[in-house]
């Protein structure tokens, strides 16, 4: 193996270069990136970089004093693969020939339909960038009134973040029953509590039609199909994201009905072709957070540096999520027929611990707000099979 070829600098891509090299690979390391940036962690960018408590720099992955030896192709677009001869092809016209390549191109957040319908586009904000980041950023000012569009993870603590730059007031439309409704009503009234408590309003079972604009084009608000309208002056859209994957149309990998990267349990999805992070689905199971994303990329280096030799990672799915000073954990998989049991702590205290169990009794996850050792604890006893086909889809 001599050169290697990385598509996308974010998380997945600089952990696959940083263990190689750090592993002895002594080869050429090609990082191909659309962004500008070198890579750098995308989950303050809702949390401490939008309120202004981190910097720039602290974002970045590389130390100033330990910088990845590879070749940077910053700003930088793959746009075709042919996976016979494993070429890419880039924006500017070029391409290049790899031995190994490691697809890592991550994905981009739903953007809302605009006042002219579902093709129109919006002045709604999206969070996926530093750029995203820093245009909320300069639109939370003081008294701002914030709708935010989803009561997933990346919304909520927008919402929070708002708060605490002085926003006059928060809502945030779920289409859901409740904020995080797939972890159960317990979890759902926690969050809902811990947002409510500061004043954050919830409209639920809402489904968003369209940002309404002022001839400016500065939003007025989210008009929902039924028609009714949730007023705003900045609009967070948090509904979601697609796999950056259409690029490869035709080049015969195979993609999920999501559109993420069909791959085996050590992310092969062609010979000679990985993939990993939130553009694959491992033997079925989507990626959408950092640890699985980070766990997958040190997996492909080890397993191309000593093929075959890689034990697969048994590590329950992980995931968490800072909101008002408070970090909920989630670990595990659920299915939705789980019962869910309060093993410490209390729903209305804000500091719930509760396990998901199967019908078989067998503990499957776990979720706590405030209890980090006991989720610490649960993940080390609670240890996953290696992955196989057809296991459920995680949360
Ligand atoms: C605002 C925000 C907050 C988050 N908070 C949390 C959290 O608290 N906890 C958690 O577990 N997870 C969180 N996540 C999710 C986590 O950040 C992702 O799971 C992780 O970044 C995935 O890493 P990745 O390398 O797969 O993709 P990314 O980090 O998105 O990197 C993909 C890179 O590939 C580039 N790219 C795309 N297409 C191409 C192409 N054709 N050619 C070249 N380059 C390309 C992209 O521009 C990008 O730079 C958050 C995500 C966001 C956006």
């Amino acid at each position: 193996m001599d050169t290697v070829a990385i598509v996308g600098g974010g998380l997945a891509g600089y952990t696959v270069a940083r263990t190689l090299r750090d592993r002895g690979h002594t080869g050429r390391i090609v990082v191909i990136g659309s962004e500008h940036h070198r890579p750098y962690d995308r989950t303050p960018l809702s949390k401490g970089y939008l309120a202004g408590e981190q910097d720039h720099a602290s974002l970045m992955f590389d130390a100033d004093d330990d910088p990845l030896d590879a070749e940077w192709v910053l700003g930088r677009a793959a746009v075709g693969l042919d996976i016979g001869s494993r070429t890419l092809s880039l924006d500017d016209g070029t391409s290049l020939d790899a031995d190994e390549i490691v697809i890592a191109t991550g994905s981009t957040p739903v953007p809302l339909a605009g006042p002219c319908g579902a093709a129109s586009v919006s002045a709604a904000h999206v969070l996926g960038t530093i750029e995203h980041a820093d245009g909320l950023r300069g639109a939370l000012v003081p008294g701002a009134t914030v709708v935010v569009a989803g009561g997933g993870f990346v919304g909520l603590e927008v919402a929070a973040t708002a708060l605490t730059l002085g926003a006059a007031a928060v809502t945030v439309i779920t289409s859901d029953p409740e904020p995080l409704a797939r972890f159960g009503p317990e979890a759902s009234r926690a969050i809902r509590l811990l947002h409510e408590r500061r004043g954050i309003r919830f409209v639920t079972g809402g489904r968003v039609a369209r940002v309404e604009e002022d001839a400016a084009g500065t939003p007025l608000g989210v008009r929902l199909t039924d028609d009714t309208l949730v007023p705003g002056t900045v609009v967070v859209a948090g509904i979601g994201s697609f796999p950056n994957t259409g690029w490869l149309d035709g080049s015969g990998l195979e993609l999920s009905p999501r559109r993420a990267i069909v791959c085996d349990t050590s992310g092969r999805a062609a010979p000679g072709i990985r993939a990993a992070g939130d553009c694959a689905a491992w033997a079925g199971d989507p990626c959408a957070h950092w640890t699985l994303a980070q766990q997958q990329a040190q997996h492909i280096a080890l397993d191309l540096l000593a093929p075959g030799h890689t034990p697969a990672h048994t590590e329950q799915p992980y995931l968490w999520s800072d909101q008002h000073g408070t970090r909920l954990q989630f670990a595990g998989r659920l299915r939705g027929d789980e019962i869910a049991t309060l093993e410490a702590g209390s729903v209305e205290g804000g500091d719930p611990l509760l396990v998901y169990r199967d019908r078989l009794g067998a503990e499957v996850a776990v979720l706590g707000i405030g209890q980090a050792r006991a989720i610490t604890r649960w993940r080390k006893l609670n240890r996953l099979p290696p992955l196989v086909a057809g296991s459920p889809e995680p949360v």
